[in-house]
């Protein structure tokens, strides 16, 4: 009965935390080859204004395609590559080879001059005191506008307050880089950083979206987040959103912008430049099974 329990229990961890410390150690040495080795890869998730169902622009999320494992997702990998100082590494490859991608994007399909490719950083980036020279260079290397680019930080790494992310984030507003709270609503943090912060945009965690429809009283909780946001002078953003009601009701509470797989899967980068190249707007329903097909 403990073996069966214990099977159950496996689907709720981080997959990391039950890897053995062997198994742990090697996959610590192979995540250092993986970048080398081109073993990573990028896939895209577009945002939309939730009125429109226009592409305001696609956030990027990298994978690991282990030559035995498969395809790994991040959530597995990443706290391996932060733990054994790879994940400087890791956001770096990440930043360059998507902004590249940007690049082409920008220059092979008629792109809206406001599309932003959204890129995820650790927190341990925004301690580098060569971030800012770098994505300057980056982007002018690449002939990119800086609001091409919005950076995402989760909530926890970025009360943190420190003296370096503290000019790293104020030099990268100067520059004309979004800054974009990720994942707000799963730290503990005093509400009052949200006026105080040199960010610009807010991305709610999707787990506030899990109980809208079912829960007493969520929608309304949902509704107070939005206007705390705004009142701060943020722009929200929702993730997770995964259900045309959803959409709806967070159209009709006035939200401008979503991600989530009602709209959208993360999609591999063939099939995000096939979808850039077709249109600007998205069907929404296909990305959970293409029966329900928005208005
Ligand atoms: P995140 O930045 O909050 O990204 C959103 C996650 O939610 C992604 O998971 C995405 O695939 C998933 N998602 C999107 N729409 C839906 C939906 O409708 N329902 C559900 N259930 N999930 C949805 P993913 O790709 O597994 O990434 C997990 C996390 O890994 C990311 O969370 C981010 O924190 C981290 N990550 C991904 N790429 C990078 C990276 O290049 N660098 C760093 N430092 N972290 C990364
Ligand atoms: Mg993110
Ligand atoms: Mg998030
Ligand atoms: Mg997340």
């Amino acid at each position: 009965a403990a073996k069966r329990e214990g099977r159950s229990i496996i689907k709720i961890f981080e997959p990391v935390m039950l890897y053995s410390r062997q198994l742990r150690s090697q996959m610590a040495a192979e995540l250092r080859g993986a970048i080398s080795s081109d073993e990573l890869i990028l896939h895209y998730q577009p945002v939309v204004e939730l009125a429109t169902n226009r592409i305001l622009g696609v956030e990027v999320l990298v994978r690991w395609q282990h030559p035995l494992r498969g395809l790994i997702p991040p959530d597995t990998f990443i706290p391996l590559a932060e733990e054994i100082g790879v994940i400087h590494d890791l956001d770096r490859w990440v930043m360059s080879n998507s902004l590249r991608q940007l690049a082409e994007w920008r220059k092979d399909f008629a792109l809206d001059d406001d599309f932003q490719l959204r890129v995820n950083l650790s927190a341990v980036e925004l301690k580098q005191l060569d971030l800012v020279d770098h994505v300057r260079s980056l982007l002018r290397a690449l002939h990119l506008p800086a609001h091409s680019l919005v950076i995402e930080i989760t909530e926890t790494a970025i009360v943190t307050r420190g003296e370096v992310e503290m000019y790293s984030l104020l030099s990268l507003q100067q520059l004309g880089v979004g800054i974009e709270i990720d994942d707000f609503g799963t730290g503990y943090s005093s509400i009052s950083y949200l006026r105080e912060l040199p960010v610009s945009m807010v991305k709610v965690d999707r787990s506030l979206l899990v109980e809208l429809n079912t829960r007493t009283g969520q929608l309304e909780f949902v509704a107070a987040i939005l206007q705390l946001i705004r009142a701060a002078g943020l722009e929200a953003v929702f993730e997770g959103i995964e259900t045309r009601e959803q959409a709806d009701q967070l159209r009709a509470l006035g939200c401008a912008s979503g991600q989530g797989y009602y709209f959208s899967r993360p999609l591999p980068a063939d099939d995000a430049s096939a979808l850039l190249a077709t249109t600007r707007y998205l069907r929404a329903g296909e990305g959970i099974d293409g029966s329900e097909i928005a208005p």
